[in-house]
């Protein structure tokens, strides 16, 4: 069911206000009426679409955007007497009615000056008097009028309705002979006999028919008009038709229709939670397809890159690293220890076996959360490569000892207990180990890209766990910075031909320009990162869902859950997709210019990450965003289901011994 009320605020506050209309009277008026009781009857659901929409007679109840303008520009106040020629279905005078003292107004077809007198009574509106009539020559007995609202165009702004307004009055009459454009005028009674005028630009209405409007039966006026309006289609139908539905993750077509994406360096795959089983088996499905066919080598995921490093040896068969601790042991673990994961870790690892190690696909960690491993990660390194350098190394991080296991307690302790500051160490060890890239990667390469990045990991989380202590954007915008100049060092690595695949949530891959998380509060994202870089050749692809079930947490550190998600909200992009009735497609957002323009106007998103709050959802996990512009395309799954982590009893089952996670 369509929420008419919600429709109608949101109306309000999009296509009026952020238009500029900001008139609190008009805009608490128009949250009043119900527009809804002014359509023809099976358009209710259209009402509070940004447009004019047909009544009868060959008439139009206008644009609500208009409707505002014209109210504004005619300055009306409380206990003003207004008259408005061209009732139509009455909504404009409903309006200016709750505003003004009395609205007299007038309408050439005498079934839409009834209908409107009917709504009118129906809704308890008692200050408003309709007249059947020609209405340029205006309502005598009741001038002066502080204001006059024409709704139809004529050739002139009409001499009789100048007159009867008062001195200091308004009327505000569309006027000119192009039927498709008119200019908005206003005009003002200055003297007795004194009126200035104003030009509000273009719009488009229908003919004034009248003594002083246009001809009855004139070719020109009628000619082309009344407007003709193809029948309005919904948001959802116009998404089932631009909708390619997606088949089976294993069956050959699902990877070919990304092939459209296939000639991109970057691109980046979404997800609406963490713990949503499609949303990995759609990432895995569409990188199997642009690594097998299109030359992709690089695939870059929001892990800690200590932890990714331990399976991109797994799946080009390289030793793990001596001493090195089992991967993904922080919270939130199912967030790469399931079954859907470790399924792709598997075809990763196949793929590579007949390649050599130049052509194989490498897998990687862009986040920087884990500082111990990573610092265990460079001195390993350093014990083998530079014995001598280990050791200055292990001083500088020694710094950090204390807080190896609990960073997020650094920032408070530098701050509040005088703790020392390990920036200046971690920053030269980095520099250091940088330094010695020619004779260090002589031994081997592979490992010193490795190593170099611990050394940068370390050095932005030092700074990042300093300034997480105070919140705000600073720490997120750090993190993503540090994710995309990783992405970066990678592409770099791999020479000017390399292409990656990234994996993360959408809230870093959607152009945060386009999100609340930008326009509010300043935080930029890898996605935005990406295309400022790399322009069309970054691919931006969202993944969404209405309801079904999710793993995640209720707190931070928190056991995983099973939870149920909630169906989507009325005022979402998710709720659009629900309603075509496509159950999983891809939207590509740039192929159908009729709907990127219709979608364009921004909507809720809902946002799951690792915490899935579902008593709050709405202040805790939807943003105002604006879809076509924060992605290329979208992909939808309707029903989706929780991954499955991980356990005992998968070892053996598919998983094999050596995975690195039962390492
Ligand atoms: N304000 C209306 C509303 O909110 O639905 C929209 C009005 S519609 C754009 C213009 C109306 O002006 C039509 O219903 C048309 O029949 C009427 N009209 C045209 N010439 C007229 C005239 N000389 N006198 C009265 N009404 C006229």
């Amino acid at each position: 069911m369509l929420d008419l009320s919600r429709a109608r605020d949101r109306m309000v506050k999009v296509h009026v206000g952020r238009r500029g209309i900001r008139n609190r009277e008009i805009l608490q008026a128009m949250r009043e009426v119900p527009r809804e009781d002014f359509v023809d009857p099976g358009f209710e659901e259209f009402a509070y679409e940004d447009g004019p929409l047909p009544i009868a007679d060959g008439q139009t109840i206008s644009q609500p955007y208009i409707v505002a303008l014209m109210i504004e520009m005619a300055d009306v106040k409380a206990g003003d007497h207004v008259l408005e020629v061209g009732t139509g279905s009455g909504y404009a005078a409903a309006v200016m009615s709750r505003i003004v003292e009395h609205v007299y107004t007038i309408e050439r077809h005498p079934g839409l000056a009834k209908s409107a007198k009917q709504r009118f009574e129906k809704l308890g509106y008692r200050n408003i008097e309709v007249r059947t009539g020609d209405g340029t020559k205006g309502w005598p007995e009741a001038a002066p009028f502080d204001a006059i609202v024409v709704a139809a165009s004529g050739p002139g702004a009409p001499l009789a309705l100048q007159e009867q307004l008062d001195v200091g009055g308004v009327l505000v009459v569309p006027v000119g002979d192009d039927p498709d454009l008119q200019r908005l005028l206003k005009v003002t009674r200055t003297g007795a006999s004194t009126y200035s005028e104003e030009d509000y630009g273009g719009v488009r209405f229908v003919p004034l028919i009248g003594e002083q409007g246009w001809p009855e039966g004139d070719k020109l006026a009628e000619a082309d008009r009344p407007l003709r309006h193809p029948p309005p289609v919904s948001l959802p139908d116009m998404i089932a038709r631009a909708a390619e539905p997606l088949p089976d993750f294993d069956h050959p077509t699902f990877g070919e229709l990304f092939d459209r994406f296939a000639d991109r360096r970057v691109v980046l795959l979404g997800e609406a939670s963490h713990g949503t089983s499609e949303f990995y088996k759609a990432r895995a499905a569409i990188t199997r397809r642009l690594v097998e066919r299109h030359g992709f080598t690089i695939v870059a995921v929001e892990a800690d890159w200590p932890d990714a490093a331990a399976i991109d040896r797994y799946v080009r068969r390289r030793q793990p690293q001596a001493g090195a601790i089992a991967p993904f042991q922080r919270f939130p673990t199912w967030m790469w220890r399931n079954t859907d994961f470790a399924a792709f870790v598997e075809w990763m690892r196949h793929h590579n076996e007949k390649l050599e190690p130049s052509g194989q696909a490498g897998f990687y960690g862009l986040d920087i959360y884990n500082m111990s491993g990573s610092i265990a990660a460079v001195l390993d390194y350093l014990d083998r490569v530079d014995p001598q350098a280990a050791k200055v190394a292990r001083e500088r991080y020694g710094c950090l000892t204390p807080w190896q296991n609990e960073p997020s307690t650094y920032g408070r302790a530098v701050l509040t207990a005088g703790y020392q500051k390990c920036e200046k160490a971690v920053l030269e060890q980095c520099r250091d180990l940088l330094a010695r890239q020619l004779e260090y990667a002589r031994q081997d390469g592979v490992d010193f890209l490795d190593a170099s990045q611990n050394a940068r990991l370390i050095a932005a989380a030092e700074r990042y766990y300093r300034i997480m202590y105070y919140g705000g954007a600073e720490s997120w915008n750090l993190r993503d910075t540090h994710m995309f100049d990783t992405l970066e060092h990678l592409l770099d690595a791999g020479g000017p031909n390399s292409k990656a695949i990234v994996w993360a949530h959408n809230s870093h891959i959607g152009d945060a320009r386009y999100t609340e998380m930008g326009v509010v509060r300043d935080e930029l994202n890898i996605g935005q990162l990406c295309r400022q870089r790399f322009g069309d050749e970054a691919a931006l692809i969202g993944l969404g869902t209405h309801s079904g079930t999710v793993a995640a947490a209720s707190d931070w550190d928190g056991e995983m859950e099973v939870k149920q998600v909630r169906a989507s909200h009325a005022d979402s992009y998710e709720r659009l997709c629900h309603d075509s009735r496509v159950p999983r497609f891809l939207l590509d957002l740039r192929r159908d210019d009729a709907l990127r323009e219709r979608l364009l106007e921004r909507r809720l998103e809902r946002f799951i990450g690792v915490i899935y709050r579902p008593e709050t959802e709405l202040r805790s996990h939807y943003a105002d965003v604006s879809l076509p512009r924060q992605f290329d395309a979208f992909v939808w799954f309707d029903k989706t289901a929780a991954v499955m982590p991980l356990g005992p009893e998968h070892a053996g089952t598919g998983v094999p011994d050596t995975y690195p996670f039962g390492l």
